[in-house]
This record gives C-alpha cells, sequence and structure tokens, in this order.
C-alpha cells in the first residue's frame, strides 16, 4: 500500500508541471489564454486569487468541469495552496480526457510570491450561497451567473398580470436591481391574476406594492419605481438609469410601440409578451441582432379590432405562464444562456394547452430598424395608435 507521499510522487511524474513563471507566461496579463483553474477551499479563494482564475473545489470538480469547460482541449493551469491538491486534479482532468492541463508547482503561494497578478475575488455571502445554491450548482449559471445577475437591472413596464409573474421569478433569482414603470393602483379587480399585489394593498400605487412584496421576497433585490405612465416625456430620464433588459408587459399599443423605438434606440433588448383571453403570445427583440416590435407589426389594429383585457377578459392564469416565459427569457439574456425567442414569436393557447411558433424575419424597411430609417424621434403614440381608425 502506497503512503500519501509516495502516491503524490507517482501522480506528479504522471502530468505536467509549471513553475509560477512559466504559468504566467500562459496568463491572460502575458497574452496567454489558459484557463487557470483554482481547486481550493472557498474560504481560500475568498482570501484571493489568480486574476481571472474560475473557481471550482476539488470535492467539485470531477462533477463540475465538463460543463464549465466543454473544450477538452483546452489550456488549463490548475493550482491549489502549494501544489499538492492541483496535483491529483491535474491527473483526474487528464483521466477525463482534458489533454492540455498543467500544475502550476508552488501553487497560489509561489505565484503570489512571485507578484504576480491576483484579485480577491466577488465572493457571495454564506447566506447567499444558501439562497442562491440551486443555481449554483447549474453549470450555466454557478457562482459567475449568480454574480452578474446581482449585478443586472431589468426594467419593467407595468405591474399588472405579466409584470407581477416575471417581477416575483426575477426578484426572487436575485436579479439585484429591478425598476417598475406603471401608474395604477392596486384594484380590486387585479386580483384575479395579478399576484405581485393583494387585498390589503387596494387603492395602493402597484409600483409600491409591488416593491413592498419583491424586497420582503429577496433583501438582495433594490425595487426602483416609476410611478407614471411611460410616456415619449419620461421615456428618455427612465431609459437614462441604465437596464440591460426590459419586460413589456405592457396592456395597450401606444406603449408597446413607444418601448419598441425607444430600445431600439438605447439598444436594449426587449422581452415583449402580451395576453387575450386564452391566448398568449411571446417574443424578443434583440434592436439590430433582429426583428422589432415594428417589423412585426408595421402598424397598430384598428382599436375595434383590439379589445384589452379590460374589455374583453382573460383567465387569470395566463399572465402567470406569459409572464413566467418573458422571466425565462430575461434570464437568459442576462446570462448569455441557451437561445433566446429573437425571431421567433411564442403563441400558447391555453385552452387546447398548445404552444406554436412563427418565425418573424427583420423588415430592412423598418421605419425605425430599417436600413434606412423614417422614424427618428419619439411620435405621438397615442394619435399614431388611433390614427388608424380616422
Ligand atoms: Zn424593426
Amino acid at each position: 500500500m502506497a503512503s500519501y507521499r509516495e502516491l503524490l510522487q507517482r501522480v506528479k511524474a504522471e502530468i505536467d508541471e509549471l513553475g509560477a513563471g512559466q504559468a504566467r507566461e500562459r496568463h491572460a496579463a502575458t497574452g496567454g489564454n489558459a484557463l487557470f483553474l483554482d481547486v481550493r477551499e472557498q474560504d481560500e479563494w475568498d482570501e484571493g486569487a489568480v486574476t481571472g482564475a474560475v473557481h471550482v473545489p476539488r470535492g467539485n470538480l470531477e462533477q463540475r468541469i465538463e460543463g464549465l469547460v466543454p473544450d477538452r482541449s483546452r489550456e488549463i493551469v490548475v493550482y491549489c495552496a502549494g501544489g499538492s491538491r492541483s496535483a491529483f486534479a491535474a491527473k483526474s482532468l487528464a483521466e477525463l480526457g482534458y489533454d492540455n492541463v498543467y500544475n502550476l508547482a508552488g501553487g497560489f503561494t509561489d505565484w503570489k510570491r512571485s507578484g504576480f497578478e491576483i484579485e480577491i475575488p466577488q465572493t457571495l455571502t454564506p447566506e447567499q450561497r444558501a439562497r442562491y445554491s440551486r443555481h449554483l450548482l447549474i453549470p450555466e449559471v454557478g457562482e459567475a451567473g449568480q454574480q452578474r445577475l446581482l449585478q443586472s437591472r431589468v426594467l419593467l413596464i407595468g405591474a399588472g398580470g405579466l409584470g407581477s409573474p416575471a417581477s416575483l421569478y426575477l426578484a426572487a433569482a436575485g436579479v439585484g436591481t429591478l425598476g417598475i414603470v406603471d401608474a395604477d393602483v392596486v384594484d380590486n379587480s387585479n386580483l384575479q391574476r395579478q399576484i405581485v399585489h393583494s387585498t390589503e394593498r387596494l387603492g395602493e400605487p402597484k409600483v409600491a406594492s409591488a416593491k413592498r412584496t419583491l424586497e420582503a421576497l429577496n433583501p438582495d433585490v433594490d425595487v426602483k419605481t416609476y410611478e407614471e405612465r411611460l410616456t415619449s416625456e419620461n421615456v428618455e430620464r427612465i431609459l437614462g438609469d441604465g437596464w440591460d433588459v426590459i419586460i413589456d408587459g405592457a396592456d395597450n399599443f401606444p406603449t408597446r410601440y413607444l418601448v419598441n423605438d425607444a430600445s431600439v434606440w438605447h439598444s436594449i433588448p426587449v422581452v415583449h409578451g402580451s395576453i387575450y383571453r386564452f391566448e398568449g403570445q411571446v417574443t424578443v427583440f434583440e434592436p439590430h441582432e433582429g426583428p422589432c416590435y415594428r417589423c412585426l407589426f408595421p402598424t397598430p389594429p384598428p382599436p375595434e379590432l383590439a379589445p384589452s383585457c379590460a374589455e374583453g377578459g382573460v383567465l387569470g392564469v395566463l399572465p402567470g405562464i406569459i409572464g413566467s416565459l418573458q422571466a425565462n427569457e430575461a434570464l437568459k439574456l442576462l446570462l448569455g444562456a441557451g437561445e433566446s425567442l429573437r425571431g421567433r414569436l411564442v403563441l400558447f393557447d391555453a385552452l387546447a394547452n398548445t404552444f406554436d411558433e412563427v418565425t418573424v424575419k427583420r423588415d430592412l424597411d423598418c421605419p425605425v430598424c430599417g436600413e434606412h430609417p423614417t422614424i427618428t424621434e419619439y411620435i405621438d403614440y397615442v394619435e399614431f395608435c388611433q390614427g388608424v381608425r380616422a
């Protein structure tokens, strides 16, 4: 039976090792593109790490590496504090088919002593690590993705049927800043579907009610409220606060066209949703990458052909489904994960329980996002949407 020392020597003989100086030649700071993989424990990582390194504790390495580094030919420099734990890690990586792996001899201790690049990683608190533990287990999210969500800013147009589930799930997911634009107060007829509000909030501004619910759900989330209707006059001020993604849950056409034009000019992706009775639609408009709302609907429908939920009704659970799909698209955009609904309009029929998908192409003649735009500043959107009837 081998002693630890013999086993370590045997492993070290089977792997490639680099000293701190040689490893630095492969570091981004010197133009190299090796992935520095830190296999130490959480508390060691928290105190400082090689700049740009990715952290996977030794105990989780085999389980998580394929998700983090799908390319098995990627150059990897694996390190721990002194070079022993990482030697075993390097051997495991080789056994998993990673064929370009080096162990950093002397580990982080030597790297730091050499005066090379280190940083204090931004880390989650123990409470956050517990709260988001089911995210941390997913390779597409992980600690880096969760940090990104915490630093992300999503603007919700409307705290109604669609805004309710979308804001609740984004807050629960730890999206750090949520902006909500809504001028209405909570009404008794809202509560059949607008689950961010409650009976005790009747008569309260919806933005204030939503803020209370969301901040109670997750204290990591800062909710910025805009108790006003989005208009050509205030849209620049509100977008000027800086947003990564807009969730459009507006229930009227003037606001949808306004959100569209503003988002194209500010290059902010919009996750669009709409609902009516048993039917819902959801898609993503990524400015200049795919179609915009005007590519899809160049002109608004005549008002008499486009009844609102207030006029035609809506099944209470329907916004829960469509708004949740909107939250899903927003999270994917923020994380850079998966395929967005860009150029794809999903149609949901609640009675049949079917999802259909329609491909939507960018219109090069679009008056806003086309090659020769004819609309380059805000118009009177109410008039634009009524004008069709005249
Ligand atoms: Zn367009």
